[in-house]
Formats: structure tokens, C-alpha cells, sequence
């Protein structure tokens, strides 16, 4: 059994050990500071002997540690020295007693359990076994939690004996264990068995936030930060907020009124364009259609594809002649008629486009082939032109 310093004293930053076992990758030691992962919570990492642990997990009551390298002093009987990322560490027990209190307000207040949590390295998630939470409960959650953080609850750790003793305690979850059970407790607010390290009071897990909460396999997924992720996050959404603001002239208040305001203004505008677009359109429709007899062709110098597109729906708007637009800006010839011409669009581009320095395809009646070189454009053009 390794001897786990992390439950006595949290705040243990390093220490020695002594090595018990090696193997390829891994270091067994009679005690050690790091927490192995748990319950939906990454693993510590630090240094032994400066070497980076890389991952620590537990089976049969060993902490097995995964070394970066084992150098030829790693040895059974060794003495090694031990050193905890401590950032990582406090993050961690920041986003875990969250979810303590998370999960222990949604238990003493509303009465509902937590299936499931994950420490994540931007959020964590809980799953509270509730089908749909309405926003109004996840904000009162998260504010009663935040209210829990400033009032520096004691977190405290015992050691429990026996299941029997410990089940007199009011516990959140069923026991997994029977014995020599470590019972986290937070008065007022949670009350459950757990063997990670914990802050020893509430104030020291800094802001809570809850992203959001979704429905999840029949639960609500509740995603949120604590500590110093929370603060992070502040600041890259109040970042966000001043761009806004200065893009739209506002203060946080108006805001969201201002960018609606402005929405309109650009829906309107399109409109117009819209409209002005379409007259133009049918305009130099008209124009073409004048000017042809057996096919509406015309090369462009600065139209795009759906330039075209649009230009071809508004001419067989008027007539049922097969329509070869082309434009040298996008390199592309698109041809469409109403299906009352015999021209084959899509076989034509496959005839004489692919093949030639031209790829594309379609159907009957509506086919477009991009080109890189100009004058092949014009000879396909020409070739289609011959075919209708
Ligand atoms: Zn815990």
C-alpha cells in the first residue's frame, strides 16, 4: 500500500520517498504526494528526482507513477525526492470542490443526485440527474454556490472506520467502500465519500461559473469553471464585450439593444440591394434576349459564379432559349436552359470541358466547368455555342 500523503496534507508540495518497485515506465513508492486520477479527475503531475511524472494511478492500494525517463539510479530502496506541480494541483482542487458544492446545493436544495463528473482541461462537467433544468434553477444554483465560496465554509476530511458508522452520516451518494472510508464534509452543503485532495475551506475554490446546462441522455450536463479557469474566462468574455461596445457605440446595457438595431439596419439594406440587384438584372436580361436568336451567351469580366447563376435565372425568366454565360474573373462557364432546349449541359461539359484543362459537370439542363486558362474557356464556349 502506498502511504498517500495528499489525503493527510493537501498543501505538501514536496517531500522524499522511497522507491519500492520499477518497471519500464513506472515507479511504485512507499508514500508519495501526487493523486493518482479518480472519478473523472486528471492526475497530479510534478517531478521525482527532477524527472517528469508524467501520470499517476492506483491499483490495490499502489500509486503507480509514469516516469518521462527511468535513469539507472530508479532502484528498489532508493530515496527519491518528490515534487508537486502545485498550479496544476490547486486548479484542480479549485474545479473538484466546486463540484462538491455544485453538486451539494443541487442535493440539500433540490434534492437531486450527480452521475456524473469530469475534470477536464478547460471545463468540467457534472451530469445532474434532472431531464431538463430550467435556466432559472441553474442560476439560482450558481449563485447560491458562489455564495457558499464567500463565506469560507470548512471543508474537512475524516477517516471512517466502518460503512455503518459512516452511513449515519447524511451522505449524497451510496458507498462504494467498506472500510477505511474518507468522508468529505462541507456543513450545510455537502456531505459525500471522496479520497482527492480538497482546499480546507470553501472561499479558496475563488469564482464559480456555469457555462452552460444541456440536456444529456436524459440528465442536464451542467458545464462550469472555478478558480482561476472562471477568472479567465471573465476576462476573455469582458475582452469580447469591449470590442463591442466600441464597435457598436454601447455600454453593456444597451448593447445587445444597439447590435439588434444594427441587424435591422444591414436586413434592410440587403433588401434594397436585393431589389436593385434584380432590377438590373432583368434589365440586361432583356437586353441579351433582344440581341439573340438561337442562344443567350455573354462573357463578363468581374461576375462570380453566383453572379452568373442569378443573371442565368433572371434571363430564362423571359425566355426559354439556352442560356451560356461565362466571366473571366471566376474562370467558369455556366450553361442552363428551361429543359425546352436538346442541349445536354452536363454532357457537353464532360465532353469538352474535361479533358481540356476544364473540370466540372451537371445535369440536362444545368451545367457549369471551371477553367485556368482563358483561351480554353473561349474554345468551350465557342464549341457550346455550336452544339445548341
Ligand atoms: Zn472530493
Amino acid at each position: 500500500m502506498t502511504e498517500k500523503l495528499f489525503q493527510i496534507d493537501p498543501y505538501l508540495k514536496q517531500t522524499e520517498a522511497e522507491i519500492v518497485e520499477v518497471s519500464e515506465d513506472t515507479l511504485a513508492l512507499d508514500r508519495t504526494i501526487f493523486a493518482p486520477e479518480a472519478g473523472g479527475q486528471a492526475s497530479d503531475l510534478g517531478t521525482i528526482d527532477g524527472i517528469d511524472m508524467l501520470h499517476a494511478e492506483e491499483k490495490d492500494g499502489i500509486v503507480y507513477h509514469k516516469m518521462a525517463d527511468i535513469p539507472s539510479g530508479f532502484k528498489a530502496g532508493a530515496k527519491v525526492k518528490l515534487e508537486l506541480d502545485w498550479e496544476t494541483r490547486f486548479d484542480h482542487m479549485q474545479n473538484h470542490c466546486g463540484e462538491h458544492i455544485i453538486s451539494g446545493i443541487l442535493f440539500t436544495k433540490y434534492g437531486i443526485g450527480n452521475k456524473g463528473f469530469h475534470l477536464g482541461s478547460e471545463f468540467s462537467t457534472l451530469d445532474a440527474d434532472m431531464k431538463q433544468m430550467p435556466q432559472e434553477m441553474v442560476d439560482e444554483v450558481e449563485r447560491l454556490a458562489n455564495k457558499a465560496v464567500f463565506s469560507a465554509v470548512p471543508v474537512t476530511v475524516d477517516m471512517i472506520e466502518s460503512k455503518e458508522e459512516a452511513q449515519k452520516l447524511p451522505l449524497r451518494k451510496e458507498l462504494k467502500v467498506d472500510e477505511d472510508i474518507s468522508i468529505v464534509t462541507i456543513p450545510g452543503i455537502d456531505c459525500v465519500a471522496c479520497c482527492c485532495p480538497h482546499p480546507s475551506d470553501t472561499s479558496q475554490v475563488g469564482l464559480i461559473k456555469i457555462i452552460k446546462a444541456e440536456n444529456y441522455k436524459g440528465m442536464t450536463r451542467i458545464y462550469f469553471k472555478c478558480g482561476m479557469r472562471a477568472f479567465e474566462d471573465y476576462k476573455l468574455k469582458h475582452d469580447i464585450i469591449t470590442v463591442l461596445n466600441k464597435k457598436y457605440s454601447s455600454e453593456e446595457h444597451n448593447l445587445i439593444e444597439n447590435i439588434k438595431i444594427q441587424d435591422n439596419k444591414n436586413n434592410e439594406m440587403r433588401r434594397d440591394l436585393y431589389a436593385m440587384k434584380s432590377k438590373f438584372a432583368l434589365m440586361e436580361a432583356e437586353r441579351l434576349v433582344a440581341d439573340s436568336e438561337k442562344v443567350v451567351s455573354f462573357e463578363y469580366d468581374d461576375q462570380s459564379l453566383d453572379d452568373l447563376k442569378f443573371m442565368a435565372k433572371k434571363i430564362m425568366e423571359i425566355t426559354d432559349l439556352p442560356v451560356i454565360l461565362s466571366s473571366t474573373s471566376c474562370m467558369t462557364v455556366l450553361l442552363t436552359h428551361s429543359g425546352k432546349s436538346k442541349l445536354k449541359c452536363g454532357k457537353l461539359v464532360k465532353e469538352f470541358a474535361c479533358g481540356f484543362g476544364g473540370k466540372g459537370g451537371g445535369s440536362d439542363t444545368l451545367a457549369q466547368a471551371l477553367f485556368s486558362d482563358v483561351e480554353i474557356m473561349r474554345n468551350f464556349v465557342k464549341i457550346s455555342l455550336m452544339s445548341v
